[in-house]
């Protein structure tokens, strides 16, 4: 491909739009630009680097023996509302666009697939002759974001490879979960990225195990903690530790202490000398349902600690599926209560500030539209306090020295804490975990039977039973890798491609096009390159020579071979774009040469 006619549209100077380097660079380059808030015109140069990238990825899953297909994004309500998911997915902090048709039948934009395929494999799949077997696509999603953000980080339309594996059972789903464990590794090895996997929450999409393949980058959106012996990495919304031993509160009674406009932990903790483990902070919030009355949370934490909303969210959808829930529908989000909403209630204000876990549930009597009895949780770490500081449930008032049996029934431990950068190992205590920042760049499941049973795949066992299916779920963010890449590999001249990922392998710069010896050697080594199948781009430009350089600096062709004075004797210089380092060559050596370097890094880093 010639430069001039490639459409190349650099920018000299930073977007306003873009945070993040590879944002920033991506517009910079020509590779992107904006059409809507999260959503991007992929140009000719990222559509090539998309390919390669899928060209990858399928390389991968062909070989684990996953079959390609494409499934529709329209996707009927019915089905959806046949998981459960449609709430979800549609009212409240939902992320599916979903439409009306002329009909009046509701549709969504697939943001994901199980529901899809689970109908196709209730029709499809009958016996347990015909298992395992695994389904990939690679296409857009739609996700209707709550912050989309950092180009194609997270956009609202993207580009996922989604895989749904069914099982006869569970052996046979771990089986493929750790092939397709094996095939991810290689997959983001091939593409140059430094990625790890760490244990990961199920999310929305729910079953059991889980796994995150994380490209480790400060810009990463999520928090990891990991081991410093490498045997621990979990994704922050996930990971478990042991906390810090609390200070010992020296009391043996329970005492009202006044506590004017101490309302936060620090400032209990500044105006009496209270270390914040020997407290007890108590959290009200609202978990909302898709039907059915609002449900408030009473959580109780120690003071030192932070609450982890995903944990948190866990505990109450687990809750729903008991008996003791009243509640129906799915969990649609949980958020703090606040003074305002109280007063809507028609109740009394709540001691905001001095809370105590001893809040009773005539607080909520007589509330319009909430279940009038608290769902009362708390973390070990406040469980197991002996005596501690809490609010004594009336203004301006604490209590030192309470403890639970005094303060009535003592709620049940559940996780609820936030692990930190610093806690001890639960697998070894003399380890600590250490944080880092990550991209989630894809996801593995093992979904087990939830869409099988409420879609109703079933299959008829070697017994001849009818069992529902195994499922297992795979997701790689397609066009979130390639910007990642660009977040992993740049400099402050721009993009350096790994040569798997490229748009183009090479490019071949004439420094002065107006000389004939010059511009007939650049033609030929082009010529030569493309004749050996090599992704070559020629900058026949008439641009001054720095500002040729410059642009391929910025769109990161790794190599580059620039044609100057030397052409008379034949010779050219090679130049890497990673490492900068430059030789000078014959040019009638050079295509061997530089093929011998290229074939296996067009490969990827691992071996096949
Ligand atoms: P996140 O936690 O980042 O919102 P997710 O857990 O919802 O992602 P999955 O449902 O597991 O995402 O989707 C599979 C993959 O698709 C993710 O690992 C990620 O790489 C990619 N992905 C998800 N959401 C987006 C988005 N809004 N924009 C770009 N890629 C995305
Ligand atoms: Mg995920």
């Amino acid at each position: 491909m010639r430069v001039s006619r490639l459409l190349l549209v650099t920018l000299r100077d930073d977007p306003a739009e873009a945070d993040i380097t590879s944002h920033k660079l991506l517009l910079r380059g020509g590779y992107i630009r904006r059409v809507a808030s999260g959503v991007y015109a992929y140009l000719p140069l990222l559509w090539r680097v998309l390919q390669k990238i899928s060209a990858i990825v399928r390389d991968e899953m062909d070989r684990t023996g996953a079959l390609e297909t494409l499934l529709p994004q329209l996707q009927p309500a019915e089905l959806w509302q046949r998981s459960g998911r449609w709430a979800g997915y549609t009212d409240g902090e939902g992320i599916m666009f979903h439409l009306e048709d002329r009909q009046g039948r509701q549709l969504g934009l697939g943001p994901t697939h199980e529901e899809v395929i689970t109908a196709l494999a209730a029709d499809l799949l009958r016996s347990y002759r015909q298992l395992p077997v695994n389904l990939y696509q690679i296409q857009s999603k739609f996700r209707d974001e709550i912050r989309p953000r950092f180009g194609l980080m997270r956009g609202r339309e993207f580009i996922m490879k989604d895989a749904y594996s069914f099982h006869a059972d569970q052996s046979s789903l771990q089986e493929t979960y750790a092939v397709m464990d094996g095939a991810y590794r290689r997959i983001f090895s091939r593409c140059g990225l430094n990625a790890v996997a760490v244990e990961a929450d199920s999310g929305a999409i729910g079953g059991s195990a889980s796994q995150e393949f994380m490209v480790t980058a400060e810009a990463g959106e999520d928090l990891i903690l990991t081991s410093s012996d490498g045997l621990y990495g979990a994704n922050q919304e996930r990971a478990v530790s042991i906390a810090p031993p609390p200070v010992p509160l020296v009391a043996n009674q329970s005492l009202t202490l006044a506590t004017p406009d101490q309302k936060s932990i620090e400032e209990l903790s500044a105006a009496h000398g209270f270390d914040p483990s020997q407290i007890v902070k108590v959290l009200v919030l609202l978990a909302r349902f898709a039907e059915g009355p609002a449900q408030p949370l009473l959580v109780s934490l120690r003071g030192d600690q932070q609450l982890n909303p995903v944990k948190l969210a866990n505990a109450v959808g687990s809750w729903l599926s008991t008996a003791a829930s009243p509640g129906t529908g799915a969990l649609l989000d949980i958020n703090p209560i606040t003074p305002a909403q109280v007063a809507a209630q028609g109740l009394a204000p709540l001691p905001f500030g001095s809370l105590g876990p001893h809040l009773g549930d005539a607080s909520l009597a007589g509330a319009r539209d909430w279940q009038a009895r608290f769902l009362r949780l708390a973390d070990p770490t406040a469980t197991s306090l002996e005596r501690f500081v809490c609010g004594a449930n009336s203004p301006d008032r604490h209590l030192v020295g309470a403890s639970w049996d005094e303060l009535g029934e003592q709620p049940t431990p559940l996780d609820l804490r936030a692990a930190q950068p610093g806690d001890a190992c639960v697998h070894d205590p003399s380890q600590h975990l250490e944080s880092s920042r990550g991209i989630e760049v894809g996801h593995i499941f093992q979904l087990g039977r939830k869409y099988s049973e409420a879609l109703e795949a079933t299959f008829t066992t070697e017994a001849g039973n009818q069992e529902a299916l195994w499922m297992g779920c795979y997701g790689i963010g397609v066009s979130r890798l390639a910007q990642a890449a660009v977040e992993q590999h740049h400099d402050s001249h721009g993009i350096c491609w790994p040569v798997s990922i490229a748009p183009f392998e090479l490019i071949v710069v004439p420094a002065n096009i107006d000389d004939a010896t010059q511009r007939q050697l650049a033609e030929q080594l082009y010529t030569s390159f493309q004749a050996a199948g090599v992704d070559v781009l020629l900058d026949d430009r008439t641009e001054r020579a720095g500002v040729k350089f410059k642009d391929a600096d910025l769109i990161g062709i790794p190599w580059r071979i620039v044609v100057g004075r030397g052409a008379a004797e034949g010779q050219v210089e090679l130049v890497e774009r990673s490492s900068g380092s430059k030789r000078e060559l014959a040019a009638s050596e050079l295509p061997a040469q530089l093929l011998e370097i290229l074939l296996p890094q067009r490969r990827g880093l691992l071996a096949p």
